[in-house]
């Protein structure tokens, strides 16, 4: 169904789903069960030895993620994917489904802060080592592999700086030594397919702009299906060496021979980690997320546009010190937007408000339409201050790094009339500064 489709036919239509096979129901039912009647005792040996595929438990699967997870992996040109409970139970999952104690990855400076925390803190102390590369030479990531390194990590499109991220570039050299490339692309779905660029994972926090309405977490993990696990079996050992808690399985080998398909990502990450960790995304969620997901490129294409509106009028406002977005960064950075990014450029802009912190912070308490909140994605539009909130826990020298100045201000432009978004930003910059203008180098 999802084959040669566009995006906003997979969205309503895609991942297998038709109608309820139970009831015949249109709309995705919600499945609100922990577990699932076996047929008999050999049909129960058969799904828990992974010789039959079927529903077991709810924290291992559920048919209302069934169609999330069908529908997810469908938009973004994936074969398979796996809900969680949110974006960061994905990082971490899409982490430790390839490195364990002693190994180490390449993550992209560029990142949300959370993530950072994540790989930098609570990943090393369970022994895996996060080494940082600057994305704006691709070159950075070879220059840190080692005999130990299993994955690279980036955002497709990560604030504070908005450089698009060159994922043809650094998959490239990571398939030169069957090191995958994970992409978060929570950022910009639909307007920027990973996948088709090399990268072998995708991750999201379905959080933002594919649940879309500010009401559910969630979190997904997506398998390309695109890259070999057993090329190298001692660069991916754990998807070569024998699974002592599985019976023995090597995944890289036995998924492909079970399934026909490529998924020993996806199902790794199912049967193993969901099994032992936890966190699946509750079912409720799901099916919050799916009303989200059906209209996910109906907003993409409201919110680019509406921001690239937002940034034309502030580029020339007078109390604007600094404009970031994708398309305004120069030489290579920029045309990286060109290259990577369909129809459209993304939501999110960053300005460095005219009379810095005290300035930024009068900003946003005078904007009355605009949401002053921690999240990005939603419909409405949503504002919020990153020095002292997402991003307060870094230090000093990780806020650089990750481009957080005390001044800057971070817009996640929501779908309303453009004039109205535009009318609240003007009132409440009106409150702030002396008159300066310059757009971003
Ligand atoms: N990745 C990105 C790019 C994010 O912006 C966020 C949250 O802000 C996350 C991951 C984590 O997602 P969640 O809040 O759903 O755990």
């Amino acid at each position: 169904m999802s084959k040669n489709k566009h995006p906003e036919t997979i969205a309503l239509h895609g991942g297998d789903y038709r109608s309820d096979p139970a009831t015949t129901a249109v709309a995705v039912p919600l499945y609100r069960t922990t577990s699932y009647q076996f047929n008999d005792t050999d049909h129960a040996a058969n799904l828990f030895a992974l010789k039959e595929f079927g529903n077991i438990y709810t924290r291992i699967m559920n048919p209302t993620n069934d169609v999330l997870e069908k529908r997810v992996a469908a938009l973004e040109g994936g074969l398979a994917a796996v809900t969680v409970g949110s974006g960061q139970a994905a990082s971490t999952f899409a982490i430790m489904n390839v490195c364990q104690s002693g190994d180490n990855f390449v993550s992209s400076t560029d990142l949300y802060g959370g993530t950072v925390n994540l790989f930098t803190h609570t990943l090393k102390k369970l022994g895996i080592e996060c080494r940082y590369a600057d994305p704006s030479d691709p070159s950075n990531f070879e220059k840190l592999i080692d005999d130990r390194t299993r994955c690279f990590y980036a955002e497709t499109l990560p604030n504070p700086y908005l450089r698009v991220f060159p994922i043809k570039e650094v998959s490239d050299i990571g398939r030169k030594y069957s090191i995958p490339l994970i992409m978060d692309n929570t950022a910009a779905p639909v307007i920027c397919k990973p996948l088709e660029h090399g990268a072998a994972v995708v991750v999201h926090s379905l959080t933002k702009f594919i649940g879309g309405h500010g009401t559910v977490i969630g979190g997904c993990l997506v398998d390309g299906g695109n890259f070999d696990w057993t090329k190298d079996p001692k660069r991916q050992p754990l998807f070569n060496e024998p699974d002592a808690s599985y019976g023995g399985a090597q995944w890289g080998v036995v998924v492909p021979q079970l399934t026909g398909a490529n998924v020993s990502y996806a199902v790794r990450s199912r049967v193993v980690l969901l099994r032992d960790l936890g966190a699946p995304l509750a079912p409720d969620n799901a099916w919050g997320i799916i009303q989200g997901l059906e209209t996910v490129p109906l907003r993409m294409k409201q919110h680019c546009s509406n921001a690239e509106k937002a940034v034309a009028f502030l580029q020339k406002h007078k109390n604007v010190e600094r404009v970031i977005y994708p398309t305004l960064h120069k030489g290579e950075i920029g045309e990286r937007s060109k290259k990577y990014m369909k129809g459209g450029n993304g939501a999110l802009i960053g300005i460095e408000v005219k009379g810095g912190v005290e300035a930024g912070k009068k900003f946003i308490e005078s904007l009355k339409m605009f949401y002053h909140v921690a999240n990005i994605g939603d419909a409405r539009s949503l504002a919020i201050h990153p020095a002292t909130t997402t991003h307060s826990q870094l230090t000093e020298e990780e806020l650089l790094a990750a481009g957080v100045t005390p001044g800057y201000v971070r817009l996640s432009i929501g779908i309303e009339h453009s004039d109205d978004i535009i009318a609240d930003l003007d009132q409440a910059l009106g409150a702030s500064g002396k008159p300066s203008l310059k757009a971003v180098s």
